[in-house]
């Protein structure tokens, strides 16, 4: 099967032409409609590019849904050629994006600026450098604008065979922050080798937010007093903003670094992975625990985005996995609520069993007994080894980013 990642890289703003790139995003929403507009002071080669090419992106995978609207932002595909350090060539020797491996860098060429021989250098990201090693390549690109910002999305495909399990398991479950990501390993005879919760620094986030919050009642005061345009105000305003910022962001960093050390974890033991991703009902009992609902949003921020980059980077590597519910406040044994005690310890009131928090999950995935190859991957859709397929897979999520849809 292939699997895909995605990486979102922002352009330099001073090198791009704002409504030079929306104007090609709005032909490009035309081109899907199978309209061909030929714009006279357009250059041909990215009228062809857009015209004479597009029935090869259409079946392609970001480019498989069609724009909501006539306006929709419709981000503008690529076709790349790839030069490597021996000097191999692949794909388009007409493409817009060049990858040249030997000077590390990436060459823009005619849609950032609509200058005859405009050329936008940029390096090469590592993680192309890293996806190329892995056995990827990159034959796509989009340009277009995220809030007015002009970005451009590579993705990565790899044809991946599915990895044979070793009987190993990893039960991976994802709650809100206060709870964290708890993961177990379960060997090959059904013994839980280890557990662990994956947790952000849940004081320096509960200081931060509290500190937005009391900074944010001040503003509130002032500009109640009529006061909002002095520099005390905007100096408040701008340090809420700031801490606000630095929560989210802290939060991003800390998912993409656990989702992949544990996607390492998997692949080393070539585990299979069961997921549990139940995050509402993470939502409920913040709720039941009158957790601010401010607060309660920071709890629950990047959840849905680990399990995405988790996911992703597993199809990436191969490495079998399936959804499954592995309770932690459900007995095991019995099925019965359990209460919690003190330190995090779960107790069912019915048959006496007890385990930290943490734990239960994985002994519900003791329970989840390994089925005769049922994981999603087994099921490959396209055979294995042709790297020429063009398969219209839709696909919602590729990664490191989202793949920018067209957003209405
Ligand atoms: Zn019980």
């Amino acid at each position: 099967m292939i699997a895909r990642r995605a990486i979102l890289i922002k352009l330099p703003k001073d090198k791009c032409d704002i409504n030079h790139i929306r104007r090609l995003m709005a032909l490009t929403n035309l081109a899907y409609r199978g309209f061909e507009v030929w714009v006279p002071d357009l250059p041909k080669t990215i009228q062809n590019h857009l015209y004479g090419s597009f029935k090869n992106f259409k079946g392609s995978l970001v480019f498989s849904t069609k724009p909501k609207g006539w306006f929709a932002k419709t981000w503008v595909p690529l076709k790349t050629l790839r030069i490597y350090p021996g000097g191999l060539r692949k794909g388009s020797a007409t493409a817009l994006l060049i990858l040249d491996f030997r000077s590390g860098s990436i060459r823009i060429r005619q849609v950032c600026r609509n200058e005859p021989g405009f050329v936008v250098t940029i390096p090469m990201p590592r993680w192309v450098v890293e996806r190329v090693k892995e056995g990827g390549d990159i034959k796509f690109a989009m340009i277009g604008l995220k809030n007015d910002e002009p970005y451009l999305a590579l993705t990565a495909e790899r044809v991946v065979e599915p990895h044979v399990p070793s009987g190993c398991r990893l039960a991976v479950d994802v709650n809100a922050w206060n709870n964290g990501v708890a993961y177990g390993i379960i060997n090959p005879n059904n013994r839980i080798a280890e557990y662990s919760p994956l947790r952000p620094n849940l004081r320096l986030i509960d200081t931060w937010y509290y500190r937005a919050e009391d900074l944010h009642k001040r503003l509130g005061k002032l500009r109640r007093l009529g006061l909002d345009s002095t520099p005390e105000a905007r100096r408040l305003a701008r340090e809420v903003k700031a801490l606000r910022r630095k929560v989210y962001a802290y939060l991003r960093d800390f998912v993409q670094k656990r989702a992949h050390e544990l996607v390492m974890k998997a692949l080393r033991l070539r585990a299979e992975v069961l997921i549990d991703d139940v995050i509402e009902e993470s939502r409920r009992e913040l709720i039941e625990e009158k957790i601010p609902s401010g607060l309660r949003k920071i709890y629950l921020a990047e959840t849905r985005r680990f399990i995405k980059l988790f996911t992703t980077q597993l199809q990436w590597y191969g490495v079998p996995y399936e959804f499954k519910r592995l309770p932690s406040t459900v007995c095991p044994i019995c099925g019965h609520k359990l209460i919690q005690e003190r330190g995090r310890v779960m107790a069912c009131t019915n048959c006496g069993f007890k385990a930290p928090r943490d734990k239960v999950p994985i002994h519900w995935a003791l329970k989840a007994m390994p089925k005769a190859k049922v994981s999603p991957l087994d099921e490959s859709p396209m055979p294995l080894g042709s790297t020429t397929t063009h398969e219209p897979t839709p696909i919602t999520h590729v990664g490191e980013v989202e793949v920018p849809r067209h957003n209405t």
